[in-house]
């Protein structure tokens, strides 16, 4: 039989992508993936993310969320905007919202309050949340201890905090999910943190079009036109499974569904 592989986290809706989503979903198919949480990151994104949604509804779950980068510029009414589309799909999850202390200007009191909506819907509608955190990781554990979380539990995607927080963060419910970037040499430090992830509590992401593979392990080679740059496609999910040896495909599948179910 073979190996299904799930994406815990991307943004399929990313315009860097352009107009090759119908191939990229192709080559995600041949190799096996079943499903692709494609996060919103802004308001702006989430009609395209319920557009792929509605087109494969197959292959992707659709999620919605301000991330800390795009959350000043929201909207008056973006939370009603967010309620109405979890209400309207019950399969859609909330994020990508979190912390982030690395960007330029950050202002903590305002992503809190960000961060704070997205959380208390996921409570109050016991959907997944998925959690960016950069550099925040204490003020990130100090507002999960303080509020109500979802019984389901929250994911911290591509997980890069300390290895000394991940017993007590999956003591309050959290996956942790593992990128493609991590496979990079410089980044021994995470690899070593995602070692003591429990294993029912294990993911696994692309991010992509973001947190590039080292360039031995990529597949594809997608370039960005407009920069140049190397652009990370979800068909390397795999390998990433491969390279990561804990991740146990169907270890990760019956977590992927338990939490996204
Ligand atoms: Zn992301």
């Amino acid at each position: 039989m073979t190996t299904r592989y799930y994406d815990a986290h991307c943004h399929l809706q990313d315009p860097r992508f352009g107009g090759t989503v119908e191939e990229i979903l192709k080559a995600c198919q041949d190799r096996g993936i079943q499903r692709l949480v494609v996060n919103g990151t802004r308001e702006s994104d989430w009609d395209r993310v319920a557009e792929l949604a509605e087109r494969y509804p197959d292959l992707i779950l659709p999620s919605y969320g301000l991330h800390p980068w795009w959350s000043r510029e929201r909207s008056a009414n973006w939370r009603e905007d967010l309620e109405a589309r979890l209400l309207a799909n019950p399969r859609a999850s909330i994020g990508e919202t979190g912390l982030d202390r690395w960007m330029e200007n950050p202002d903590p009191a305002d992503q809190e309050e960000v961060l704070l909506a997205h959380l208390d819907l996921a409570e109050r509608l016991n959907r997944p949340l998925s959690l960016h955190c950069l550099r925040a990781w204490g003020h990130l554990d100090a507002v999960l201890r303080a509020h109500p979380r979802p019984a389901r539990g929250i994911l911290l995607h591509s997980y890069g905090g300390p290895a000394e927080m991940v017993r007590p963060l999956a003591d309050l419910g959290a996956y942790f999910s593992f990128a493609g970037y991590f496979l990079n040499p410089s980044q021994e430090k995470k690899r070593a943190a995602f070692q003591l992830v429990p294993e029912d509590r294990l993911l696994i992401e692309s991010d992509a079009p973001d947190q590039v593979l080292p360039p031995e392990l990529d597949e594809f080679s997608l370039i960005d036109p407009d920069t140049g740059k190397r652009l990370n496609h979800p068909g390397n999910l795999p390998v990433i499974y491969r390279h990561w040896p804990p991740a146990d495909p169907e270890r990760v599948e019956a977590n992927f569904r338990s939490f996204f179910a």
